[in-house]
């Protein structure tokens, strides 16, 4: 039989995770993730699929991010008709996330048609609605960690814990193939091990074909173990001089992440009782689902949550839904935190946040993601003298702090660790996931240790 696989997204880039999988008898996808970069190459890129959305009898989804979840409501709206298989928690993180998207998709194109206008173009459409991606919903079909799920006549998956975001899973797809069974792991995206709430990422085994991600292939992260004590001392340091700490941050993992560091801060008495916000109505939404789903936490997490400890702080921390609160926060000149997203300053209210903070030498933005290629956020982490927001110059005066420990990926060497027992059983590792120059450091690192390790191109489809 013939077992193909075709890399359409997340291939030799970071985003737009898409992988089809054909058997003789069956065709399903793995993620179906938003390419995120310059707007016209957005809609191009995500606006067709290079298959037929009802021809598919499934999508299994790896996790909630936009870049691997974020094209669903357009696929269903393009007549994808079969389940989306996924973790009980991806399914309902999606709810939020995929909601979010659709807001995002209608205001981009609100503001494409103004310029239309002005251009005499005609107006284009959405992407997709709110409304749509509240209708991709009744898709989902959620499932725990660990059980082996019957997709097709001939592939089954299992999902492990990728130790990434709440509800990642690295999952497990096995292929009937006459008598034999294909085994095939998908760790895109992978974690890494010691993160605060969650497991670490459960190692796949006796694998066949490993497709794996490399947006870090070619750096190292700092220790995870020190980013408590880094975090106390950025924040006095910020008080210290009067001024605000700006934190651009994912809404989903990383804001919960430093919620929950912040607060064992406080209650050890490490920072000083200064105003907290977590401001950002997504961020609010996708905590509130994080309280939902402890049978995703690690150990440490889940005591202090059943007895009772509050751990990410929600009595304490201000989670802001409302559009005046947030704004007044512009008027209030005490020392605090505000943690907004989007997390690479590109959208959302951490934008105004910046307009407003950017030129206070007292300030600091402290950065604790991963800032991709033109955005707003890379220049800050470039720290270039200005830099454009809303259209206007504004000079960057503010203290820059970037904390690297923060990252959910998987670096250079863990990935390398995660890979290394694989290496008497694996037939083929396909290396995607990461800006060109990164996969290939991780592809020549396997060569060298003599993995059998290949860089698909972008479209390309191939036999296993
Ligand atoms: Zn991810
Ligand atoms: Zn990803």
């Amino acid at each position: 039989m013939s077992i193909r696989v075709k890399f359409i997204g997340a291939t030799r880039t970071v985003t737009g995770s898409n992988f089809l999988v054909s058997t003789d008898k069956s065709k399903i996808i793995i993620d179906c993730g938003l390419f995120q970069g310059r707007r016209e190459e957005y809609y191009t890129k995500n606006s067709s699929f290079p298959y037929d959305p009802a021809e598919l009898d499934a999508c299994i989804l790896s996790h909630a991010h936009i870049d691997h979840s974020g094209n669903i409501p357009n696929l269903i709206k393009q007549g994808f008709g079969a389940r989306i298989l996924t973790t009980d928690a991806t399914r309902d993180l999606c709810s939020a996330m995929l909601t979010d998207s659709g807001h995002i998709q209608e205001e981009d194109v609100k503001y494409v048609n103004k310029i239309h206008k002005r251009k005499n173009l005609p107006p284009v459409e959405p992407l997709y609605t709110r409304k749509d991606a509240e209708n991709s919903l009744q898709y989902f079909s959620g499932h725990p960690y660990g059980q082996k799920i019957n997709v097709t006549e001939d592939i089954s998956v299992t999902f492990n814990d990728a130790g990434h975001v709440l509800g990642s899973a690295n999952p497990l797809i096995e292929i009937l193939d006459g008598e034999k069974t294909i085994r095939l792991g998908y760790a895109v995206d992978l974690g890494r091990n010691n993160m605060p709430i969650l497991n670490d990422p459960v190692r796949l085994e006796d694998l066949d074909y490993l497709i794996i991600e490399s947006t870090y292939g070619g750096r190292l992260h700092d220790s995870v173990d020190s980013t408590k004590d880094r975090l106390a001392e950025v924040i006095n340091s910020a008080v210290q001089r009067g001024g605000k700490i700006i934190i651009p941050s994912f809404a989903l993992e990383r804001t919960q992440e430093i919620a929950y560091y912040l607060n064992q801060l406080l209650q050890e008495d490490r920072i000083p009782g200064i105003p907290i916000y977590v401001d950002s109505p997504l961020a609010v939404n996708v905590t509130e689902i994080f309280i939902q789903h402890p049978e995703c936490y690690d150990k440490e997490m889940y005591e202090a949550f059943r007895s009772g400890k509050d751990p990410l702080g929600t009595n304490r921390i201000e989670y802001v839904r409302d559009v005046e609160k947030s704004k007044n926060l512009n008027f209030d000149d005490r020392p605090m935190i505000i943690i907004s997203a989007s997390g690479m300053c590109e959208a959302g209210r951490i934008v105004h946040h910046l307009k407003n903070n950017i030129g206070d030498p007292k300030n600091t933005i402290l950065v604790v993601g991963y800032m991709a290629e033109n955005t707003l956020g890379r220049k800050i982490v470039e720290r270039q003298e200005k830099v454009k927001i809303f259209g206007e110059e504004h000079l960057l005066k503010a203290k820059v702090e970037i904390m690297n420990s923060f990252s959910a990926h998987a670096d250079r060497d863990e990935l390398y660790e995660y890979v290394k027992p694989m290496k008497d059983s694996v037939k083929k590792i396909f290396v995607v996931h990461g800006e060109e120059s990164q996969s290939k450091i991780f592809l020549e690192l396997l060569e060298k240790n003599g993995f059998p390790a290949y860089l698909p191109a972008a479209g390309e489809e191939i036999e296993l």
